[in-house]
Order: structure tokens, then sequence, then C-alpha cells
């Protein structure tokens, strides 16, 4: 019998490799820029077409390639970087195993022009999937490009794996953001579709900071600076009063590495305890500098993953680091102080539903049973139950409301402040001169009770205006209508260059659901309208948290993007609609709610309303009797 093992062509070895280096173009984005910064480049410009998906091109003003090295480039386990096997214990480069343009060059069509300063004509190289398809001399300038067309064009299935434009633009955005936040000292250039994103100028971090984030992270930053024998930290930590529900703001490098670390986050979140409500996270952007020799990053290629030596050491150090800078920027507690009372409805104000008590435990007690995962049937059984039971009521109204109308007038003088005075008023008129209507009742601005023939109906304000926008933005996604309201006078709004490319990315649905901008310019738009129903005068605001909230659904939930807008947008004006309503407004409210196809719950899954029975009254106040 013949022998059968015989060695792979390297063409498949390093399709084989590819698989490892290149799962989607930020791979591509991240192992090229770090060749440019390895080649002490001072400038780098990266260009993007379809989020990297028909190309990825890197120009840097580096060493540039001789014509040999320039070929030999594409080998697998070719590299300038290490010689012997001590160097793997003091990598000072970004790369050191030879194998990203190897593998990159696989499964991609790849122009290379390079040329060293010495030389007075450079080399162009064509590679398609591993075959070399041409070189020769050209003039070109001194650095290098490298232009990847159509990644995994002869890999259909990982091409087919590869996500829509925006999810695989954040993540080019993201890698564009590790390099150029570790390198401020590198001038650094963004497109995509021919549109310029950033322009980063050499210079400070704290500038690379704002540079990439905007504007208004200038006044958020604390610097945070510890050196030690072990190691030395350095960078900035955000203010406690902008931590955000989005994380992702959170980088820590290593020797101008970007690194994940679970457990070195703990150490900075531990440094906020207090400072910051649960489920918030801190910006930071910390820089540590240790001896190669107590750290191993030859774990896998593609994994931000290093390993410390002393890893407890390094942990106590980040977190008094942290903790120093904050208590030096009295940005630290004097005492214990109340969170809820400091960060509830300033700040946050979307906290006023999660902290509602409407709504805790409801996840709980509605196990796994999101909405969505109901039977329709079952929904719609429970929403014809509650419309009977106002059916009936509506027999007994007169002498209901009546009796309603008599202790609200007694009363009214004891309810508290936040009582809505013009609501009773119109109730009290209603009830009396339109049986028709329901007796309801403004709780504080929070809820709306109303009684029912078994008892006392318990409506959670906003959530019911989340329900019914939610419908009614959902319906407007599918089925757009015109309803914008234009606004008087345009609204400026200057976003970060990956909110921006976001934007642009969603905007044929934000437009949809009625918001009307034009682009001035890069990261600067126009508000001219907004949704027609959305009342608050602070549009902007609205845009922006519900901007901020759909990226927060993106990073967290398996859902459609447009269920996410839907949702996004929702949240964000209910919440805004903790307001006094008048008695007709509070019917219309109940009517619609009821009118939903699901009104038992929010899109989220929280609770909506609920009835206490005279029975439950009765046993909830049995103990004082
Ligand atoms: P590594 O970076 O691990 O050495 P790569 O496959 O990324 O491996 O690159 C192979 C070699 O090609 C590098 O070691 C370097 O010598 C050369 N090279 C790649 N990109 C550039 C560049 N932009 N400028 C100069 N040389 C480069
Ligand atoms: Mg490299």
């Amino acid at each position: 019998m013949e022998d059968v093992i015989r060695l792979l062509p390297d063409a498949i070895a390093n399709q084989i490799a590819a698989g490892e280096v290149v799962q989607r173009p930020a791979s591509i984005v991240k192992e090229l820029l770090e060749n440019s910064i390895d080649a002490q480049a001072t400038s780098i410009t990266l260009i993007v077409k379809e989020a990297g998906k028909t190309l990825v091109q890197v120009i840097d003003n580096g060493s540039g390639m001789s014509e040999t090295d320039a070929r030999l480039s594409f080998e697998r386990h070719a590299t300038s970087k290490i010689k012997k096997a001590e160097d793997l214990f003091n990598i000072l480069t970004m790369g050191f195993r030879g194998e990203a343009l190897a593998s990159i060059a696989a499964v991609a069509q790849v122009e290379l022009k390079t040329k060293r300063i010495e030389d007075t004509l450079g080399t162009y190289i064509c590679i398609e999937g591993s075959q070399f398809k041409n070189q020769e001399s050209i003039a070109s300038a001194d650095g290098t490009s490298l232009a990847i067309k159509n990644v995994f064009f002869n890999v259909p299935a990982r091409r087919n794996f590869l996500k829509s434009n925006p999810v695989e633009m954040r993540h080019v955005l993201d890698e564009f953001n590790r390099v150029s936040l570790a390198n401020p000292d590198i001038e650094f250039q963004l497109f995509h579709n021919d549109l310029e994103i950033h322009h980063l100028l050499s210079g400070k971090l704290s500038q690379r900071i704002v540079g990439i984030f905007g504007k208004n992270y200038r006044k958020q930053l604390a610097t945070c600076q510890e050196e030690t024998p072990l190691v030395n930290i350095r960078g900035y930590i955000g203010r406690p009063e902008n931590a955000k529900k989005t994380r992702g703001e959170q980088f820590f490098f290593v020797n101008k590495r970007y690194i994940r670390h679970a457990y070195l986050n703990h150490a900075v979140i531990t440094a906020y305890e207090n400072l910051i409500p649960k489920d918030y996270h801190p910006f930071y952007v910390l820089f540590l500098e240790i001896d190669p020799v107590h750290i191993d990053i030859n774990i896998h290629p593609t994994k931000t993953e290093v390993k410390f030596d002393d890893e407890r050491s390094i942990y106590a150090i980040v977190q008094a680091a942290v903790r120093k800078a904050l208590s030096v920027h009295h940005l630290s507690p004097m005492l214990d102080f109340e969170i809820d009372a400091n960060f509830s409805g300033q700040t946050h104000a979307n906290t006023a539903i999660q902290e509602n008590p409407l709504y805790q435990g409801t996840n709980k007690s509605q196990g796994n049973s999101f909405p969505s995962s109901k039977s329709s049937n079952q929904i719609k059984q429970r929403a014809s139950d509650w419309e009977k039971l106002y059916q009936d009521l509506q027999k007994d109204t007169p002498e209901t409301n009546a009796h309603w109308a008599k202790n609200e007038d007694k009363e009214s003088l004891t309810f508290e402040s936040g009582v809505n005075q013009m609501g009773q008023d119109s109730l009290f008129k209603l009830s009396k001169e339109n049986n028709a209507e329901r007796p309801v009742f403004q709780l504080h601005r929070q809820y709306i009770l109303s009684p029912v023939k078994s008892g006392l109906l318990l409506i959670h304000q906003t959530g019911a205006y989340e329900r019914i926008l939610y419908d009614k933005y959902k319906k407007q996604l599918v089925a757009p209508k015109n309803i914008t309201q234009q606004l008087l006078f345009p609204i400026d709004i200057k976003l970060n260059a990956s909110d921006f490319q976001l934007i642009l990315e969603i905007e044929p649905e934000i437009r949809n659901l009625g918001f009307v901008f034009v682009v001035v310019e890069a990261q600067h738009l126009q508000l001219k309208g907004v949704p027609v129903g959305i009342h608050h005068e602070n549009h902007l605001e609205i845009f922006e948290e519900f901007i901020e909230q759909f990226k927060n659904y993106q990073s967290n939930l398996e859902v459609t993007k447009l269920e996410m807008m839907a949702r996004a947008l929702a949240k964000r004006t209910a919440a805004r609609m903790r307001v006094s309503l008048s008695g007709q407004e509070m019917n219309q409210l109940i009517d619609q709610l009821f009118a939903s196809e699901n009104p038992n719950y929010t899109p989220e899954g929280k609770a909506i309303f609920r009835s206490l029975s005279l029975h439950e009254l009765d046993n909830l106040l049995a103990t004082q009797n």
C-alpha cells in the first residue's frame, strides 16, 4: 500500500491559517495598522469600502520594504521582527508571527506598493488567493500601501458568514480606535466609502481621546498615574457621572497592545464602587507598561489576552491607581452616599422605569415567558378579559363615579403636590358629565388608577406609553407614512465618528420613524424634523438618547434591527412621559393600551398593569385591623 500522508501545499496551509487570523474585515485592519506601526510610520491612512468587505487599504509613510522583502513578506512565518527563540520573551513590536500577510493573501486579492527611502524605485506586487499574479518595479511614495480587496472572494462560506455592514463597520472602528488610541503620536486618517470619518493629528493622549470620542469627553477625563517597580500605569478615567449603560469605552493597553482582561476590569470597577449605579460602566483608557518578561502574549493570534506572572499585584496597583485618581479629582464620595438619590431622574432619566417597584421581580415571576414567546391567543384572551371587566363596570358607573368624585373632592387637599390638580378637575367633570368615560386617577405622574368591577386597576404610565409607541413605531417602520413635525429652528448635532457612522447606516430607518436631518459635514448633522407625537421640547436629547438606547440594544439583544429601533425610540420617548395627564388623556391611554396586541407587557417584558381585587386589598389591610 502507498503511504498516505503528504504535506499540504502552501496555499492550503495558508488558507487554514487564515481561518484563525482573518475572521472579518476588521482583523485585516488590525494586522495592517500594526504592521505600519512596527514600520515606524508617523502617518497612517485607512481606507475602507463597504465596511471593509470590498476594500481595506492602509497607506503608511514607514520604512517600506526592499524588493526581496516585499516578496518574502507574503511567505508564512516570514517576519523581520524576531530572529531567535529568546526574542519571543522580549517582544516590543505588535507583530512577530509572520503569518498575517500570508493569511490575508490566501483569502483575498492583495495589491502591495512599497518603497524604502534609499531606493529610487518601489515594488508592486499583486497576489490573489496565495497566487502571485504580477510583480514589477514602479515609481511610488516612500512607505507602504497595502490594498486588500474582496476578502473571502474564494471562500464563499466565510463571505456569507459576514454580518451586515453596520456590524462589520463597528468592528473596523473598534480596531481603528484601539490602535489610534495606543498611538496618539501618530497621525491617523480614516475614510469609509470616500467619506472622511476621522482625521486625528498627532498629539497628546487626551487630544486623541477627544478626537475619537467627541468634544464632550474633554470635561469628563481625570488623569490616572501610578509608578511602581513592577508596572507603570498612566491614562485617563471618566468621571462617575458620565458612566454609561453601554459597555465598550473601556481600554487596557499593555505595552501599547490592546487587551481585554476581565480581572483587571474588575479592579477598575470596584474602585468606582458606590459611585456609579449597578449596570453602568465607567470610561477608561489605561496604559500599563511592564517588562515583557513578566507577560506572555503568545497565546493566540487573534485573542486580545495577556497573561501576567503576578496578576494579583497588578490588580492591586490598578485598583489603587484608579481610587487615587478618583479622590484626587474629588470624584469620590465624602461618605457612602445614596446612589439612588444622586442618579435617578437626573443623569439617567430612564432609571425611573427600571427602579419602579411595579417592574421589580417581573422577570423572575414571568420566568422566560418574554411576551413574544407567549402565544398570541393567550394574550388576546387576557386583553379581552380586561375589556369585559370594563364593560361590566360601565353598568355600575354612575354610582361608582359618584363615590369616586365625592371622596376625591374631600381628600384632594391632603394629596401631595405631585398630583395633577388639572387632571383631577377634568376628571371630576368627565366623570360627572360623561358616564362613558372611566373614572381614572393619576398618582404622582407615574401610575394611573382606575376602579374596575372586581377592585382596582393599577397601570404604569410610562410602561403603557412604551407599549403604544412601540406598536406605532413598528408599523411606521414597516409601512412608513409621513409623520414628521418640522422643527422651527433646526438643531445642530455633533457626533463622534462611530455614532455618525451608525446613523448613516441606519439612516433609512431613522427617516421612516419620522426624524429628518441633513448631513452638514462629517460628524455634523442638522435635525430638521422629529416624529409627530414627541412633545418634549428637547429634541436633541431624545435623538441622542434614542441612538444610545439603540446601541445598547445592539450589543445585548438578539432581535432584528427594526425591532431594536422601535424599542429604542419607544423606550426613550416613553421615559419622558412622566407628565400630568387629563382624565381624557388617561382614558385615551387606557383605550390605546387595550387596543394593543399585547397590553400586558412592555416590549422588554415588564408588566404594565395589575389588577388588585377587593379581596387582595382587604388582605393588604388585614394585618392592620
Ligand atoms: P509580522 O508582522 O508578524 O512580522 P506580517 O505577515 O504581518 O508578520 O508581516 C510580515 C513582514 O512584512 C513584517 O515582518 C515586515 O517585515 C513586513 N511588513 C509588513 N507590513 C509592512 C509595512 N507596512 N511596512 C514595512 N514592512 C512591512
Ligand atoms: Mg504583522
